[in-house]
């Protein structure tokens, strides 16, 4: 027997390949009229279609969203969107670009519609963050939650691969984490489970067929899934961890994801069994930590931190960082214990 709060997060979801033609009237119902359409640079042209199929419904498109949200971004944007009188934010793209839609929603309390092309998973929950003098801020405020989200599988066919395998993974870790989370609930640990059941299976497919259609429904269904569960459900060790490298020594955020989770999971593995259960059984192996590793391995990620600009002189420092304030993890989160978690990353030793 065991005591749980379960807290819903109110937001609507249309899923399918095509999904984008309900845009004009998913806007409709949430009574906006002069939406301002938001993406990173490289996803401009994309962008553009979406601003041409809305006509009079767009109010102009901002195309400067960037990694981790830079506070001069958020408030260009924020000006933007004020002059230009918008009463809602589409954001078209990764977690980046929702995020920035989250920074202008923070202060203008302008609903979002999120139409993700990323397995990121920002796009379900309430997180925001805003990167300001090197550091990043984050916090929860339920006003950039996203009102709506269209999940159109035809937009991530043209993820390229490897950016594909990474930010699926970085899905799956929401998934792993929420499992041990101490506020998980049994609803959250099904939707992790099948989440990572649904990423795992497909993302392989995904490596020999970056444009077949079920395995990218399968991987963004999957996302949604993980996107549901870090939103409603504190992450522990993997995420910390995550945060400290790519705040402190600016290393890509996806992929520093995936080769920390075989080791974070590992670090785990005694103190939250019946996570590494349903883990196992999610990708149908006997250890859960090895199995990620080896599927990382198949999707052909980046296994070492070494590879992807840590470096070793460093990991005593972030082992300090990471371990400096006390926060929740099934296991005991100790210096010792982290370094060497670190040190296997930086190495890229299987774990057993
Ligand atoms: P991203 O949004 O930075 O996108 C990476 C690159 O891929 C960009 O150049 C983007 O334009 C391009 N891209 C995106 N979709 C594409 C597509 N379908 N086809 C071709 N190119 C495409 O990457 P991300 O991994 O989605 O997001 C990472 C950011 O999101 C990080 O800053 C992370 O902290 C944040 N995040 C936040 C939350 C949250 O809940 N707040 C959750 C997950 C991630």
């Amino acid at each position: 027997m065991k005591n749980f709060v379960y807290n819903g997060l109110p937001s609507r979801v249309v899923f399918g390949a095509g999904a984008l033609a309900k845009l004009p009237e998913e806007l409709d119902r949430l009574g906006a009229k002069r939406a301002l359409v938001l993406s990173t640079p490289e996803q401009k042209e994309s962008a553009e279609s979406v601003k041409r199929a809305l006509g009079a419904r767009a109010s102009g498109l901002y195309d400067k969203a960037a990694m981790h949200v830079p506070i001069d971004i958020a408030e260009d944007a924020r000006r933007v969107a004020r002059e230009l009188g918008a009463d809602a934010c589409v954001t078209v793209g990764g977690g980046s670009t929702t995020g920035l839609g989250k920074a202008i929603a923070l202060t203008s309390t302008l609903p979002i519609l999120a139409v993700p092309t990323t397995y990121a998973g920002s796009e379900m929950t309430p997180i925001y963050g805003i990167t300001e003098g090197g550091a990043k801020k984050t916090g929860r405020d339920v006003r950039v939650l996203p009102k709506t989200v269209i999940y159109d599988v035809n937009l991530t066919l043209s993820l390229p691969p490897g950016l594909s395998a990474a930010s699926g993974m970085n899905a799956i870790a929401h998934a792993v984490e929420a499992l041990y989370s101490h506020e998980g609930n049994p609803v959250i640990s099904i939707m992790a489970e099948e989440g990572i059941r649904a990423l795992a299976s497909a993302l392989p497919r995904i490596m020999d067929d970056p444009k077949g259609l079920d395995s990218r429904g399968d991987a963004l269904y999957g996302a949604w899934l993980c996107g549901v569960v870090l939103g409603s459900a504190g992450m522990a060790l993997h995420h910390k961890l995550c945060h400290v490298l790519g705040g402190s020594y600016n290393l890509p955020h996806a992929e520093t994801h995936s080769i920390v989770l075989p080791h974070a999971v590992r670090y785990n593995q005694e103190a939250a069994r019946d996570a590494m259960r349903r883990i196992e059984r999610a990708l149908g192996a006997s250890n859960a930590a090895s199995a990620i590793f080896d599927l990382e391995k198949t999707l052909k990620l980046p296994l070492r931190l070494a590879d992807i600009g840590m470096k070793e002189a460093d990991l005593e420092r972030a082992a300090r960082i990471a371990t400096e304030a006390p926060y929740p993890n099934p296991r005991k989160v100790e210096y010792a214990g982290v370094l060497e978690l670190l040190r296997n990353a930086y190495a890229g030793r299987r774990p057993s």
